[in-house]
């Protein structure tokens, strides 16, 4: 994925974000300013709101860094060249240059992710309790929980197992290690990315023609992402089974 901004580099590893990614920081801030501070803080001004939304925004982007550059670091550790971690409109990004040695590489990788947006949250969520219990600022306990939650979201739903989700790496790595076949693995991971990105789509849709719920929008675009990755992953992997078959017969010709 383009960076729009650079943002420098982390351990070595260049970190950018998208355009897109203002429209998620947008929406998140909203949420918080608009929705869950009037409702759980009541009494908080509005610009205040809209402050600690903002705030609320950034260390939840800062948690998406964290998620990937976990990724990043322990591919890196089991020789993965990473090219480089971007923020984007649906999240974050890693990409890598190598595949995964091994299945065991491939399910520490993935799960790298996910164990950290757990950590994140169990982090906030042992401030909120601790400032809570100090009588501190119901507002920032507010935010707190907001971050402890959105946190805990992202690594279930990164979990589900369809590529090119975390969880689609934990079913190819665990299929993989299982019958040895490495292509096959992400093909069923990639197979069932697709049904995700199906059922996403048509949850999505429902969410909006029959309940009248505008971020069933958002739902259909999430399932639209997942299955054009998943179609290209698929792609990739076949392109990459056929050009291992072709190399033999190359070989005999020379
Ligand atoms: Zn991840």
């Amino acid at each position: 994925m383009k960076q729009t901004l650079r943002l420098g580099r982390v351990a070595g590893i260049p970190i950018g974000v998208h355009w897109s990614v203002l429209v998620i920081m947008v929406l998140l801030a909203r949420s918080l300013a608009t929705a869950v501070l009037p409702a759980d803080a009541p009494g908080t001004p509005r610009p205040v709101a809209w402050l600690f939304g903002a705030a609320g925004a950034l260390l939840m982007l800062l948690s998406l860094l964290a998620h990937e550059l976990a990724h990043a670091l322990v591919g890196r550790h089991f020789g993965i060249r990473v090219e480089r971690l971007t923020l984007w409109l649906l999240g974050g990004m890693a990409e890598f240059r190598d595949e995964p040695p091994s299945a065991r590489a491939d399910l520490l990788v993935a799960g790298a992710g996910p164990l950290t947006s757990v950590a994140a949250a169990v982090g906030f969520g042992s401030v909120a309790v601790l400032l809570s219990a100090a009588g501190g600022p119901v507002a920032v306990v507010v935010v707190l929980l907001w971050l402890t939650t959105i946190n805990l979201v992202l690594a279930v739903f990164n979990l589900l197992p369809g590529a090119p989700l975390d969880g689609g790496r934990v079913l190819r790595a665990a299929l993989w290690w299982w019958h040895g076949d490495r292509a096959r693995a992400a093909l069923t991971a990639v197979r069932v990315g697709h049904a995700l990105g199906v059922t996403l789509i048509l949850a999505g849709l429902v969410e909006v023609v029959i309940f009248g719920l505008v971020d069933g929008l958002w739902t259909a675009l999430v399932g639209w992402f997942l299955l054009m990755a998943a179609g290209a992953e698929g792609e990739s992997v076949r392109s990459r089974g056929d050009a291992q078959r072709q190399q033999p017969k190359t070989g005999a010709f020379r």
